[in-house]
């Protein structure tokens, strides 16, 4: 592990005493700390100011109690919470997280990661998210309404166009943004379209939104590819997970030159030497929601799935790790780095662990992390947000090249960054400075917040 600035150690420390046991967080914190001993040595107002101890602190955390009943007349209880974490760039924005390892040390490390994704974007919005310990998974569609319905019974009174605006991420989409908006209308009375982000087309949602994450993710690479003369065309490429970051990324690679091999699920991967089916991947995943064990049956020879191990085992030029926090751990980065990776870039958010992000940096292979390389989802987002404010509707292909710029300029910013503060081509310390200190001048301009 890198070390701490000296002025760095005491908001580190202090993060760890007041928020105790939330791993995740203080894991989130650390890497974007590592990053800024150069600033914090340029610019004694952030120290002075106390910036840091103000932009580890959220700015209000809800937790709610979340009672539903099953479709056997039972009650059910979860837990629900929001944590608002910083708003000095907008209102907050950020998704909602609907898995049984939901508490609030992970909640807080998405947050936290947030502000800085969001600043990147250069678009005005706050960082915050949300979510339950609620599975989906098994659950008719009956259930997850009404425990949607309940979650917003609770949610509602906290957010709001100019206040906060939540969206989906693992667990939450589409049919999910439905049954909880419809619960808001229904509770305020009001159609407030830019209330949330992820809506369906019909009904004031943006075109390339559900696919915008997955996109991004491939915009970032192509941009990391041609820093050094290079493109997708021939390239192998590893991405892990099946979820919607995953397909639409699968789908960007492959219609730009990349062959996409491997993709998984918590149950294995699947080696499809030929290139994915991304169309029978949609089917299986989307439509029947179901496992990449069922996409290998219906995918026949071509397709072998592998129960135990990792994917990180198959070889590859390009991977992206795209299912979820510290999958890709110290192992997954040396056998990365003995098959001849070249680029690891994060879809998901945090999924290589601190000791992989280290063994890879020091092997020399371009690591760019999640809150750069997946803040297309998140842009997408904001010009949803834009739409619902001017009540417009853009076109797919405006909206792909406005996503493309949003990533392209994302890549540049990283980059100028990395330059500025003595770290050419480094692309964690480009984001979290580039990101920081956006919010962080905000904050010292709006008085002590
Ligand atoms: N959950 C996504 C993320 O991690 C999207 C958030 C949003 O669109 O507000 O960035």
């Amino acid at each position: 592990m890198s070390t701490l600035d000296e002025h760095l150690i005491p908001v580190f420390e202090e993060v760890v005493a007041r928020n105790p046991g939330e791993t995740e967080f203080h894991q989130a914190v650390r890497e974007v700390l590592e990053s800024l001993g150069p600033v914090v040595a340029k610019h004694p107002a952030y120290v002075n100011g106390e910036v840091l101890r103000r932009l580890c602190e959220p700015e209000r955390q809800i937790i709610f109690r979340v009672p539903w009943v099953d479709d056997g007349g039972r009650i059910q209880l979860n837990r629900g919470f929001r944590v608002e974490f910083n708003s000095a760039l907008g209102p907050f924005k950020g998704g909602l997280r609907f898995h049984p390892s939901v508490y609030l040390g992970i909640v807080k490390f998405l947050g936290f990661e947030q502000i800085f994704k969001n600043s990147l974007t250069g678009l005005p919005i706050g960082g915050a998210k949300g979510g339950s310990d609620f599975d989906p998974k098994g659950r008719s569609d009956a259930e997850v309404m009404r425990f949607c319905q309940s979650f917003m019974t609770e949610l509602y009174r906290h957010i709001g166009e100019y206040t906060d605006v939540p969206a989906g991420d693992i667990g939450v989409g589409g049919r999910e943004i439905g049954y909880l908006f419809g619960q808001y209308k229904r509770i305020t009375n009001r159609y407030e379209s830019g209330t949330l982000t992820g809506k369906g087309l019909g009904w004031g949602g943006a075109r390339v939104r559900t696919e915008a994450t997955g996109y991004g993710t491939v915009f970032f690479v192509k941009e990391m590819l041609a820093a050094r003369g290079d493109s997708f065309d021939g390239k192998r490429v590893v991405v892990s997970g099946s979820g919607n970051v995953a397909i639409y990324a699968i789908e960007k690679v492959q219609q730009r030159g990349g062959r996409v091999i491997a993709c998984s699920d918590s149950g294995g991967y699947v080696v499809d030497e030929t290139g994915i089916d991304v169309e029978l991947l949609k089917l299986v995943k989307n439509e029947h929601r179901g496992r990449m064990s069922d996409y290998a049956e219906r995918r026949g020879a071509t397709a072998r799935f592998v129960s135990a191990g990792s994917i990180w085992e198959v070889p590859c030029e390009i991977a992206l790790p795209s299912a979820t926090q510290n999958e890709l751990n110290g192992t997954d980065a040396r056998r990365l780095i003995a098959n001849g990776c070249g680029i690891v870039a994060e879809g998901a958010n945090m999924p290589t662990t601190p000791e992989a992000v280290d063994f890879l940096r020091h092997a020399e292979v371009l690591f760019a992390p999640g809150k750069a390389v997946n803040a297309g989802g998140v842009a997408t987002s904001a010009l949803e947000m834009q739409q619902n404010a001017s009540r417009d509707s853009w076109s797919f292909g405006y909206t792909e090249a406005r996503l493309e710029e949003i990533m392209a300029s994302i890549h540049q910013r990283c980059l100028e960054t990395a330059d500025e503060y003595g770290s050419p081509g480094d692309y964690v310390v480009g984001a979290n400075i580039a990101g920081f200190t956006q919010v962080a001048d905000a904050m010292l301009a709006l008085g002590v917040i």
